[in-house]
């Protein structure tokens, strides 16, 4: 996921979270707590601080861009009713039914999307099961304005080990605001069950008591709900047409804040998948892949919350046996805290083995992995010594991108380049036989070079690159004489690693992945070579390789 948009509109609202501190007894602990999450981010993101900005103003930036793209995207007081399915129609099969303000009508539609929250309407009209577990605790959240003497409260996301209320919550927010958050005491949460009211009173005393020996007045209470821990997955996310995403498909506790987070990484796995396979650019089994690696995420999501929420609430998960005789809640949560950093932060989400991700021989890109997200680097422009993030210039519109690593400017493989360049020339080569639009190249060289063409005897691959300090080909344990070839998903995850000599191995991957292209024009049939990327379509053109002889691929655009 790229966030960069988050924080050019929202970094002004609120703190920078610096890193965590932990309390017990009032006394602060080194290197527990929320800490995890600075050591998962340090060397692992150019974003070196988190910030915490209420759903519903992230909820209004994504509303602002989709209006840029779509005016009439957004549809106020519509509400999903029912829908039926006709298979005659192989067009549009799916009617849903809709209702706005008393209006009712129908839509026809090939899928219908139900992003519709825990109790999915739309989920229940396709008769998808649900299966959830309830661990019986009551927790509060609130966002306040607060005064108090805890030193660190302004600073960190701090938590504090309460002997009454479970590990307390209390993370900066936007506009000044923090959330706080606590179990309810046993006794409290009985008598809510049996009907008490947790009164915005209530609420802030309970607060009070748990944030024990720190002082804590508010000024102003925004929000506070109470509500049960429970953890809950769809059995199915994609059925007869019908997809699910975010809470539709998956809950659990807040403690790790993974709700949104993981809504957010269902719908960038979806929607180039889905995007891609109603273009006519990706096979089915691309688009099916959603489900078996959405829903395995979630289910590890799940798992982590069930030992993760128990351990916030001072309660010993269920599936914990054989246990010491001084086991600590304390310490068992601050232990899976660690475990599970990296998929906290999201930074090393990944997928399993299967058409998109294929393993590659170790020795092409020695620390990067097919399924995980290519670590982020920065490469220069030709002529600019500003560098750019590689995030920024793969923005994901759906297409992959391929990645030529020519080499190092003192070891350029020119034969190996010249084998590449024979390759996509060729008719065999997946740019010709395979839906073209969904390709665009980037070239990265290790070194400061004068002029790639000059270089490399060839028209770099889509824009070029240079990586000045070989940082990139380090990051990725990419051979600086060798150079490799990388396939990255649209959304950032890597998916195939080849050498620069076998470019053949890429069309067989692909081949899994992207539907034959259609003749869309004379041009696509007559033996030109068309690569392109995202900013149009660039000719691979005259070929000088050193001591060879010269050739001329013919470009038509
Ligand atoms: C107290 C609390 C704290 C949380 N903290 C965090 C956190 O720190 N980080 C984090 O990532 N997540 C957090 N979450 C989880 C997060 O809020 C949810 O996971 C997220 O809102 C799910 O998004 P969604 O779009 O799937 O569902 P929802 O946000 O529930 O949105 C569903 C939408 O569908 C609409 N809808 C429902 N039925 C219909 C219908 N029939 N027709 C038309 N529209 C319909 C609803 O009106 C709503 O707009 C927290 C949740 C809670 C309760």
């Amino acid at each position: 996921m790229r966030y960069t948009l988050l924080l050019k509109d929202h970094a002004n609202l609120t703190r920078k979270n610096r890193g965590g501190s932990n309390y017990r007894n009032g006394q602060r602990l080194e290197g527990t707590g929320w800490a995890f999450t600075r050591k998962a981010i340090e060397g692992n993101t150019f974003f070196s601080h988190s910030l915490g900005i209420r759903q519903k103003y992230i909820e209004e930036i994504f509303r602002r861009f989709i209006r840029k793209l779509d005016p009439s995207a957004f549809s106020p007081s519509t509400t999903f009713i029912d829908y039926t399915r006709d298979d005659r129609d192989t067009s549009y099969p799916i009617t849903a039914f809709i209702s706005n303000n008393g209006s009712k009508y129908s839509i026809k539609c090939k899928h219908l999307i139900g992003a519709d929250g825990a109790r999915s309407a739309v989920r229940n009209k396709a008769n998808i099961g649900f299966s959830s577990v309830s661990s019986g605790q009551r927790w509060v959240r609130m966002d306040a304005v607060i005064k108090s003497d805890m030193p660190e409260g302004r600073r960190n996301g701090v938590l504090i080990e309460s002997p009454t209320h479970g590990s307390i919550l209390w993370v900066m927010i936007d506009h000044g605001r923090t959330r706080l958050g606590y179990a309810l005491p046993p006794a409290l949460s009985e008598a809510y069950d049996k009907g008490k009211e947790i009164t915005p009173e209530i609420a802030m005393d309970e607060a009070k008591k748990a944030v024990a020996p720190f002082y804590l007045e508010s000024e102003t209470l925004d929000w506070y709900t109470v509500y049960s821990v429970y953890q809950g997955i769809a059995d199915s996310y994609m059925k007869n047409g019908v997809i699910l995403a975010g809470d539709a498909c998956h809950t659990h506790s807040s403690g790790s804040a993974q709700g949104m987070n993981a809504g957010v990484h269902d719908a960038v796995n979806l929607s180039w998948k889905l995007g891609g396979y109603l273009r006519g650019w990706y096979t089915k089994d691309t688009f099916l892949s959603y489900e078996s690696e959405r829903r395995s995420s979630a289910q590890q999501l799940i798992e982590v919350d069930i030992e993760l929420a128990s351990l916030f609430g001072g309660v010993i998960p269920p599936h914990f046996k054989d246990l010491p005789e001084n086991f600590d809640t304390r310490e068992a949560l601050n232990d899976c805290f660690k475990r599970n950093a990296g998929f906290t932060t999201g930074l090393t989400i990944s997928y399993s083995s299967n058409i998109l991700n294929q393993s590659f021989e170790p020795s092409l890109a020695s620390k990067a992995e097919a399924g995980h997200r290519l670590m982020d680097v920065m490469l220069e422009p030709p002529g600019g010594r500003a560098p750019r993030r590689l995030y920024e210039l793969m923005p994901n519109n759906g297409q992959f991108y391929i990645i030529v690593c020519a080499g190092a400017r003192d070891s350029i493989p020119k034969r190996s380049l010249r084998v590449l360049v024979t390759y996509l020339s060729s008719p065999q080569s997946f740019t010709r036989r395979l839906h073209s639009a969904a390709f665009a190249f980037l070239t990265i060289i290790s070194g400061h070079v004068n002029q790639a063409w000059e270089l490399l005897g060839v028209e770099p691959w889509g824009h070029v690159y240079y990586d000045p300090q070989g940082a990139a080909y380090n990051t990725w344990g990419i051979d600086l004489a060798k150079g490799a070839i990388l396939a990255v998903r649209p959304d950032g995850i890597l998916g195939h690693v080849v050498s620069l000599d076998a470019p053949e191995q890429l069309g067989a991957y692909f081949d899994g992945i992207v539907l034959p292209r259609k003749a869309e024009s004379a041009a696509d049939i007559d033996g030109t070579e068309i690569i392109r990327n995202g900013s149009g379509n660039l000719p691979v053109g005259e070929i000088s390789v050193q001591n060879e002889p010269e050739r001329m691929v013919l470009a038509k655009l």
